[in-house]
């Protein structure tokens, strides 16, 4: 996909002119600087709150104050169901079925639920592979599972590196090294895109490979949903955890989502760790002995609703519907392009884009290395009203989410790089 750009301010408002999704940036809040709404361009680590998250969360405060326990089974949305409303929305973003999403818990912790149903070691077949420089918390919960097990991180681990001299990974490469552990790899566990270098992996190759040598495939998804249309039934993953706070625009903390493929989900012998809310629901409140699997994904929740971490999310799956998640990536692949166009614009400033040059292979987010003044211009854009992420040494990330931010939000990130450095 090749776009025509142009440098003149007068391009960036045409381009929020012929926008169709420019109108949904007024449905969120942004944080305030000098008076005016700050752009905001890290909807990676933590996405903006919709204005109609205060009303959602007054409906369920409503019938807590006039049912209390009632609320169960009556209001508007009664909370023993609660979580189902979010599931038809989830499953368009991931190219699911209802049955093989549900959402529970938050992310790290679903993340050790699932590698306790997914990872099952023997003496031959007990190695996981994951890609080097994983999202911390991804890489201690591995770490941490394999000591369960009672065995060696260094046994077990298979961390897959950028080839010297690069930043990012190949999946040619990715594959060899699935192929080369053939017969010892029990588990394929990536971040469907790498956090720090914005890669996104292609998921169906990587999933046939692992299944090409009899391992299970699953993804981190986190910086993926509501950002990158997924096909996750189709391509055969077969299992994924995301959290809904980045690009989900759900609230710190909310709710996080498991896809489980139906092959495994549909299957109530399939092992886990279960608690009531996993129950069927024809005998969960016969608070009897012998533990019945819902035959769906549900069947992995563990606890009761938690309603209050769940109305984020659903606020915010109403903006995804009506808009689609097509229309959403059409703009993003734009705007971000838009956005390397403008910086490849400043030969003067030493810096590095981390991130893959395809568009296929990113999403919402470019990653910038500076040689020097990464802090400095980081501090920079934060004085200006520009909120971005810096990661030591030198990364600046960048996410345009193209439900928020506009074509002349980055041209004016672009002002201040040309104007100051
Ligand atoms: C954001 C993120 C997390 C955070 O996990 P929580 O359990 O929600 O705190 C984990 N893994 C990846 C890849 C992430 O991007």
């Amino acid at each position: 996909m090749s776009f025509e750009f142009k440098t003149d301010p007068a391009f960036a408002i045409q381009q929020d002119r012929d926008d169709t999704l420019s109108h949904i940036k007024s449905l969120f809040h942004f944080p305030q600087h000098e008076g005016k709404d700050a752009i905001y361009f890290c909807g990676n680590s933590l996405g903006l709150q919709p204005k109609s998250v205060d009303a959602a969360l007054q409906v369920e405060l409503m019938s807590w104050r006039e049912r209390a326990v009632g609320g169960y089974f009556g209001g508007p949305n009664p909370w023993l169901n609660f979580h189902e409303l979010l599931i038809p929305s989830l499953s368009k973003l991931t190219g699911a079925s209802n049955s093989e999403i549900t959402v529970t818990n938050t992310l790290t912790v679903n993340l050790h639920f699932m590698l306790l149903s997914f990872y099952k070691p023997n003496n031959t077949r007990y190695k996981i592979l994951m890609e080097a420089g994983a999202f911390p918390s991804d890489q201690y919960a591995i770490e941490t599972l394999v000591k369960h097990f009672g065995l060696e991180p260094a046994d077990v681990i298979i961390e897959i590196a950028p080839i010297a001299g690069e930043k990012t990974l190949h999946t040619k490469h990715i594959i060899e090294t699935i192929e080369q552990h053939a017969s010892s790899i029990a588990l394929v566990l990536m971040g469907g895109m790498n956090y720090y270098t914005g890669q996104f992996f292609e998921l169906e190759k990587i999933t046939a490979a692992t299944h090409q040598i009899g391992a299970i495939c699953g993804f981190d998804l986190a910086h993926v949903v509501g950002n990158i249309p997924l096909q996750l039934h189709q391509w055969n993953v077969d299992f994924a955890v995301w959290c809904s706070y980045k690009y989900l625009n759900a609230g710190p903390g909310a709710v996080g989502g498991i896809y489980i493929h139906e092959k495994w989900s549909s299957n109530t012998d399939t092992p886990r760790l279960g608690g009531w809310w996993g129950n069927d629901e024809k005998t969960r409140f016969k608070m009897e002995k012998g533990f019945h699997a819902k035959p769906d994904a549900s069947g992995w929740n563990i606890s009761t609703t938690p309603v209050f971490n769940m109305i984020g999310l659903k606020a915010s799956l109403e903006i995804f519907d009506q808009v689609g998640i097509v229309d959403i990536r059409n703009k993003s692949i734009r705007l971000t392009a838009y956005l390397e166009y403008l910086l490849n614009q400043l030969p003067n400033l030493s810096f590095e884009i981390i991130t893959p040059a395809s568009f296929e292979e990113r999403g919402a987010q470019l990653s910038l290395y500076f040689k020097k003044n990464g802090r400095a211009i980081h501090d920079k854009m934060m004085a200006s009203g520009i909120i971005v992420d810096y990661r030591e040494p030198g990364v600046i990330r960048v996410a345009p989410a193209p439900l928020y931010c506009s074509f002349q939000d980055v041209y004016q990130f672009y002002c201040i790089l040309k104007e100051h450095f």
